[in-house]
């Protein structure tokens, strides 16, 4: 019952410390930290990437269409207008390569605008598209006069010259333009991948300090806890253990008492029942202590019971020797390791070191000091003896003892 007692309460101490709670927090808190984490460098790599785009589709892919519309020029629309000059095309041919290079360069014009611009690029490729624009009516023109020939205003190959090298310088300008942007876009690009590189170490820093922080004040408490119940298990096994001894032990003179006394003797008697050496057992019994109690009072007889119980103490001190306290002013011993001669030598010794005390007896008729009665025997136990018949041998032999005027020793061999 005490031992459930105590074991239940170690339990709820377990209970309390709430290792389940606890370690839920601490993985919500990992669980929360990765999730952000996950989040800024999702954030992060989308910028990146809006940038890489910005870069390629604002800079690097422009390049390629604006070069194309150069060559176009020359190669589409100025060289056949000079092959025409030198009769090397006719005229129809002439007008249908001048209708197809300019819908070329409209369709790569129309392309190079839809990438992604800055506000700042727009000024200049408005520009170069009000160039491209004039130039197209120019061509128009040409490719009338070259359909229809004007005496009176012929084509002029210096003008075409002109207006090529013109157009030609503006997209190259234009091209310069997206180059300055491209290293510009690259610059950033760089710098926002450094920035969000990081941000995103700082962060890691952050959280993992956090959950460092978190983690340690957590198992700092579970330490703080479990230290908290090593105590008090500690504590608690030491009750259990006086309560164990205070169960065992009489209060006033600190023998064993009554319940020790039956586990010992049942356990001490099979035991020579087995190992087949003798089994001596006393009864003690204090004399005309009723009268001793009437005179003195009853707390000087308190006294004189605790000191026979440390004559008791002092003459039993080896392994096998137990004295008891039976009840009252009765007093019981087992000698489980002794032969029947030393075994009546310890009860006489007992009664000498009572009658030694010399504690004042005035209602005694024996002596004039205290004295005890003692009663013993000593067998082999066989399986034909009952456990109760040493316990009443010892008491007929204690009776007699009191019989034969007290202050003596009656210990038989036999029952
Ligand atoms: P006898 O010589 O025949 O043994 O005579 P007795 O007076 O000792 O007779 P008995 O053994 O019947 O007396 C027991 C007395 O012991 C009665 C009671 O007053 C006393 N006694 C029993 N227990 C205690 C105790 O705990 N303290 C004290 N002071 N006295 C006790
Ligand atoms: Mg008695
Ligand atoms: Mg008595």
């Amino acid at each position: 019952m005490l031992r459930f007692r105590i074991q239940s309460k170690d339990l709820k101490a377990v209970e309390s410390l709430n290792l389940k709670r606890k370690l839920l927090y601490l993985l919500l808190v990992v669980g929360f930290g990765l999730v952000v984490v996950g989040l800024i460098g999702y954030i992060n790599i989308q910028n990146i990437k809006r940038n890489l785009d910005a870069l390629y589709f604002g800079s690097l892919v422009p390049l390629s269409e604006l070069n194309a519309i150069n060559n176009t020029y020359h190669n589409d629309i100025a060289s056949p207008i000079y092959r025409w000059s030198n009769q090397l095309l006719s005229d129809e041919q002439t007008a249908k390569e001048i209708s197809i290079g300019l819908e070329k360069i409209n369709q790569l014009w129309t392309t190079y605008r839809s990438h992604y611009k800055r506000s700042e690029e727009m000024a200049y490729v408005e520009y170069t598209e009000g160039k491209i624009n004039s130039l197209e009516s120019y061509f128009i023109r040409v490719r009338t006069l070259i359909s229809y020939p004007d005496r009176t205003h012929p084509l002029s190959l210096t003008t075409l010259d002109e207006n090529i090298q013109l157009i030609h310088a503006t997209i190259e300008k234009l091209i310069e333009y997206e180059k300055e942007v491209a290293h510009y876009e690259h610059a950033l690009l760089l710098a926002e991948y450094e920035n969000a590189l990081m941000r995103l170490i700082l962060f890691l820093v952050v959280i993992l300090a956090l959950v460092m922080g978190l983690a340690w004040k957590i198992f700092a408490r579970i330490e703080w806890q479990q230290h908290q119940l090593i105590e008090s298990t500690e504590t608690l096994k030491h009750l259990n253990l006086k309560l164990e001894q205070a169960s065992y032990t009489d209060s006033l003179t600190t023998l064993y008492n009554r319940r020790y006394f039956n586990i010992i003797y049942e356990r001490e008697f099979k035991r020579s029942l087995r190992s087949g050496k003798p089994f001596i057992f006393m009864m003690l019994d204090i004399d005309y202590f009723k009268q001793y109690n009437d005179t003195y009072g009853h707390i000087q007889g308190d006294i004189a019971l605790q000191a026979v119980a440390r004559v008791l103490k002092n003459s039993l001190q080896r392994p096998g020797d137990y004295p008891f306290r039976l009840g009252g002013e009765e007093f019981g011993i087992i000698l489980s390791d002794s032969d029947c001669e030393s075994g009546k030598i310890v009860g006489e010794k007992i009664r000498s070191a009572v009658e030694a005390l010399r504690i004042e007896h005035k209602g005694s008729k024996s002596l004039p000091t205290l004295s005890v009665s003692i009663g013993g025997i000593c067998i082999t136990p066989t399986a034909q003896i009952g456990d109760d018949a040493l316990i009443h041998a010892a008491d007929a032999n204690l009776y007699a003892a009191k019989e034969r005027g007290r202050n003596q020793v009656v210990f038989s061999t036999t029952l």
